[in-house]
């Protein structure tokens, strides 16, 4: 089914029995999307799949919900553009360049072989749904615990290859028993979510936030050595002091304590972690609501 607007078409396939026949009709690209659940391998699978069919010479994939922009080739005059959907589904948008027109004909066929990819980038999305929701965390929406042991392994192997400085920031709310004791359990919650939200506006898009902990949370900053850090973590403390909630008919106010660590050349996961911990403490421990550098 395609519902056409200006230049834009989308490609909405609701009927399974015509995907079959289209899938079977085109077996060979049909297959070769079965390959992989990456959406960039799918396009330029797909872009090479179809395109003695339908020459072109540059693709552009958007995919807003993955945050994903992939495109190849050169870019030229012509264009086709297609907002692809199943079932209510959004698979993010597609179009395909060339330096002359493309036909009525070569749209017809264009938007049939689309069927092939429809179904593929369906997967391609629930499996990276699945993903996401395995390594978030449902109250704060930031990374869980799990998806830190990976990142922070991840993140000391590249920084080690490419020379690069690695730091992370240990964030502990203070008192936060207090909150809890004074407004109630959907207080402390709406606590939370709104620290990580501070804590995110704060961050460069580089940076990732986890909830390590109840009321703990750790930011890992790539290429990001202590001075930088360090203006990080105060940017965060600062934010945090200077924000108020409005509950019920009480107005609250939470400050945090925070320690920061940089990779050295001989840390281990645990020592490189234990460091922006030990940091922390030190915050706590002289007077709370300020940031620490691990010696
Ligand atoms: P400090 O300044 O020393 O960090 O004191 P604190 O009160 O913040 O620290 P403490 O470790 O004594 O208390 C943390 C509290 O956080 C206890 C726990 O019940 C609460 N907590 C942990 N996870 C959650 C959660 O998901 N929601 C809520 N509302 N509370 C939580
Ligand atoms: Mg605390
Ligand atoms: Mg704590």
């Amino acid at each position: 089914m395609v519902e056409k607007s200006a230049n834009l078409a989308i490609i909405s396939n609701n009927t399974f029995e015509a995907t079959k026949a289209v899938n079977l009709h085109n077996y060979d690209i049909s297959s070769a999307l079965q390959t992989t659940l990456e959406f960039n391998e799918l396009i330029s699978i797909f872009s090479s799949k179809i395109a003695n069919k339908i020459p072109h010479s540059a693709y552009v994939y958007i995919n807003t919900e993955f945050g994903l922009e992939a495109k190849s080739g050169v870019f030229t005059r012509h264009s086709c553009n297609y907002a692809l959907k199943v079932e209510q589904q959004q698979l993010g948008e597609l179009k395909l360049m060339r330096n002359h027109r493309f036909s009525d004909a070569e749209f017809q066929l264009l938007e049939t072989l689309l069927c092939c990819l429809i179904y593929p980038l369906k997967n391609a999305t629930l499996f990276h749904q699945a993903l996401k929701m395995a390594y978030t965390d449902p109250l704060t929406q930031t990374h869980n615990r799990a998806s830190f042991n990976d990142s922070i392994s991840r993140e000391m192997s590249l920084a080690a290859r490419n020379g690069k400085h690695l730091s992370v920031i240990f964030f502990d709310i203070d008192h936060f028993k207090t909150v809890n004791d004074t407004y109630g359990h959907d207080c402390g919650d709406i606590t939370l979510a709104f620290s990580a939200k501070w804590i995110k506006e704060s961050l460069r898009d580089s940076d990732i936030v986890f909830r390590y902990g109840g009321e703990e949370f750790v930011i890992l900053l790539s290429n990001t050595d202590t001075h930088g850090a360090a203006l990080l973590a105060e940017r965060i403390r600062a934010s945090i002091e200077s924000h108020t909630i409005a509950y019920d008919m009480s107005t609250i106010k939470v400050t945090a304590s925070l320690g920061v660590s940089t990779l050295r050349a001989d840390d281990t996961i645990e020592s490189f972690i234990k460091r922006a911990d030990e940091a922390m403490y030190i915050a706590k421990n002289s007077g709370r609501n300020q940031v620490v550098l691990a010696k």
